[in-house]
């Protein structure tokens, strides 16, 4: 079917069943054009008159060994062998050699088309082949000839001319993910994993890098699973080998470097072989961010002027660390993977003459909210008896300048874990903020915002002039307001004669993407906020329109149709998700920006009642009095409630809050 459509992308192809009677017949029942069927089920059925056009191999290329017979027998058979010898036919085993030989060397799957044909002419064998990938998309058609006595070095050139074909229009990119802090990503990076169409990523990569890639692209985790199993690294080489025959853009998402104990370059090295086109985009390693991000320069004037990096990671005695060499190092020295072998290591320094006084520090989860810094000396390695992985340890004076430049875990939020529960799609500069602050946030997307069919409000714009003023409560009603005010051709000029009411700045800043200013923005953002502030601004011959959300509250309409004519019209959904809330236990705070917002995650926790008495030791922050008399009717505690009714708002009551922490404790 690809390669017909390949040809003819015009054609309509259908399937249909019977034998080849009833699907001739079918011509007429169905209205098809044409039927498509083996000729030689024709001839044999004496129907070739029904015969319109033969489809040849430059058409259509059959399966491998499609029309021959195979059969099989015991090894030492040779009676047997004898027999099947006799009415074998030479000239078709020659041709399925070549194809076969296709097939195995291509190794593709049962998903993809591929089709091979040999024909033998006098002493030359002619090899037609395709092959392509599971969309039919890109076919790739080649005609191959050699001599008659070697079918399968034809097969096996056929199928590298193909794969050369493929690869030259693949890239594998090798990418670092950075220390862990999705935001230390390179620009490169981060441009590669928004095109790709395939990542395979592993435990260090941040999963929260994964929402930049493509929703179609497919993901592969190689990490290591529930089960503790990591892949192999030969298994996934070849894994990546097998997405370069069905993928253009492919990145390997690897933790801190690809190069830095990432077994990059065997990636490479599997790649180069295949002539596979590759690059490699580096990435922040973790002994570098993770130092910056402990307050600890990785040199220093006069105390540290190189710095060294090894593997903790020695299987033996006869494979560990060169220490009568590494002791002699005046410099920085860090241990990755070394949470198993810390003592070894601190002791065989000493050994070799380091002093025990050395200052030494174990960094673990560095750049993440969960990051711990240990400070000990050589002498003692107590300390870091209950450090997290992933960790290394660092050995130099620089530790003691943690002491003054320890600037990341004095962040106003640091270690405190929120959980952010708005629409997806708006989360992005709550979550920014926050962590900017130092916070982890978990991102629970309790509500998706989705635009209502059309036709209501398209007919509304088409009389848009009759309105004397326009009132947009939620940015969630600009953006498909415009999309069907674009769609009839017009612009904001439709909207000249009105007056146009934003809530908020994020809603007028909505609109201003169209070119338009807001006449009216009320400072305080509930409905009982515009009421107030409009209410002056209302004359009777007013006629008011408010595209809104399906589940708006009626109190604007029930006012002001008092007043003068108002109109609600739905135009979108806020759809609730209700999935179960994820480790409730370890937040601190939860955030709730609306009264929907709160019905979503209201269900999803009467959905886990394990996560319901443990919400009483998370603080729940709401945006605004709608917001808090919501959760307070459903039972919950409000401990904050913003005083300006924004994300700024919540989040300058979050760290007022933080701050007061610190205070009590420091005060017991
Ligand atoms: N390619 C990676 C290193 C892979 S080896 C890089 O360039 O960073 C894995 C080791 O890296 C871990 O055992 C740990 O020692 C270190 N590591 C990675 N991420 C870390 C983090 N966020 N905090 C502390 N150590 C980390």
């Amino acid at each position: 079917m690809f390669q017909l459509l390949e040809k003819r992308p015009d054609l309509v192809p259908v399937p249909i069943r019977g034998n080849v009677e009833t699907r001739i017949s079918k011509i007429d029942s169905e209205g098809l054009d044409a039927v498509i069927l083996a000729a030689a089920g024709l001839n044999r059925l004496g129907l070739q008159g029904r015969i319109g056009v033969y489809l040849d191999e430059s058409w259509m290329v059959p399966a491998p060994a499609q029309g021959a017979l195979g059969l099989q027998y015991r090894e030492n058979d040779f009676e047997i062998r004898d027999m099947l010898n006799a009415i074998s036919d030479r000239n078709s085993e020659l041709c399925v050699s070549a194809e076969r030989a296709f097939l195995k060397h291509i190794e593709g799957s049962c998903h993809v088309p591929i089709g091979a044909l040999a024909t033998l002419d006098n002493q030359t064998l002619t090899l037609h082949t395709v092959f392509g990938d599971e969309k039919g998309s890109n076919l790739y058609r080649f005609i191959h000839k050699d001599s008659v006595d070697q079918p399968e070095r034809l097969g096996i050139q056929a199928a590298e001319e193909t794969l050369k074909a493929i690869y030259s229009q693949v890239l594998v990119s090798l990418v670092g993910a950075g220390p862990g802090d999705p935001s230390l990503i390179t620009a490169k990076a981060l441009e590669r994993l928004k095109a790709c169409d395939a990542v395979v990523y592993d435990r260090l990569a941040s999963p929260d890098l994964l929402k930049y890639v493509p929703e179609n692209a497919v993901k592969y985790y190689v990490g290591k699973a529930a089960s503790d199993h990591t892949m192999r690294q030969e298994d996934i080489n070849a894994l990546l080998v097998r997405l370069s025959k069905k993928h253009k853009m492919i990145v390997r998402l690897k933790g801190g470097d690809p190069y830095v104990f990432g077994r990059g370059g065997e990636e490479a090295l599997t790649l180069k072989s295949h002539q596979i086109p590759f690059e490699v985009i580096p990435g922040i390693t973790s002994p570098i961010a993770g130092l910056a991000y402990a307050g600890i320069p990785i040199t220093h004037r006069n105390l540290a002027a190189s710095f060294h990096v090894f593997t903790g990671h020695f299987s033996s005695e006869a494979h560990t660390l060169d220490f009568k060499t590494i002791a002699q190092l005046e410099g920085t020295l860090v241990f990755l993977m070394s949470i198993a072998k810390c003592k070894e290591i601190c002791e065989a320094l000493i050994n070799h003459g380091k002093s025990s006084e050395t200052p030494v520090a174990m960094v673990s989860n560095a750049t993440l909210g969960a990051q711990e810094v240990v400070q000990s000396t050589l002498g003692n390695t107590e300390p870091f008896a209950k450090i997290l992985s992933p960790a290394f340890l660092v050995v130099g004076e620089v530790v003691r300048l943690r002491a003054s430049l320890n600037w990341f875990e004095a962040l106003p939020l640091f270690g405190k874990r929120i959980l952010v529960t708005r629409a997806s799609k708006q989360a992005g500069t709550f979550t920014k903020r926050l962590t900017e602050k130092g916070a982890t946030v978990i991102e629970m997307p309790a509500i998706e915002v989705k635009p209502l069919h059309t036709e209501y409000l398209s007919q509304k714009i088409q009389e848009i002039k009759t309105y004397t003023q326009l009132w947009f409560t939620s940015e969630n009603a600009v953006h498909p307001f415009f999309k069907v005010l674009e769609a009839q051709g017009k612009d904001a000029r439709a909207l000249s004669n009105l007056k146009i009411l934003a809530i908020g700045t994020v809603t007028a800043k909505a609109l201003m993407q169209y070119g338009i200013r807001a006449d009216y923005i009320p400072t305080r953002f509930t409905q009982e906020g515009i009421v107030e502030y409009m209410v002056d601004q209302v004359e009777a011959h007013d006629r008011i329109l408010l595209p809104a959300a399906e589940e708006t509250r009626s109190h604007l309409e029930d006012t002001f149709k008092g007043i003068c004519s108002f109109e609600t019209i739905p135009i979108y959904k806020t759809h609730e998700i209700s999935e179960a809330i994820p480790h409730l236990e370890r937040f601190d705070y939860i955030t709730f920006t609306s009264a929907s917002a709160v019905r979503a995650f209201h269900k999803s926790t009467t959905l886990n009642r394990a996560s319901v008495d443990l919400l009483k030791k998370v603080k729940m922050v709401s945006i605004g009095p709608v917001t808090t008399a919501e959760l307070e009717s459903l039972g919950y505690h409000v401990d904050l409630t913003a005083n300006v009714h924004t994300i700024e708002g919540m989040l300058l009551k979050i760290e007022e809050d933080g701050i007061r922490d610190v205070h009590r404790k420091s005060n017991i």
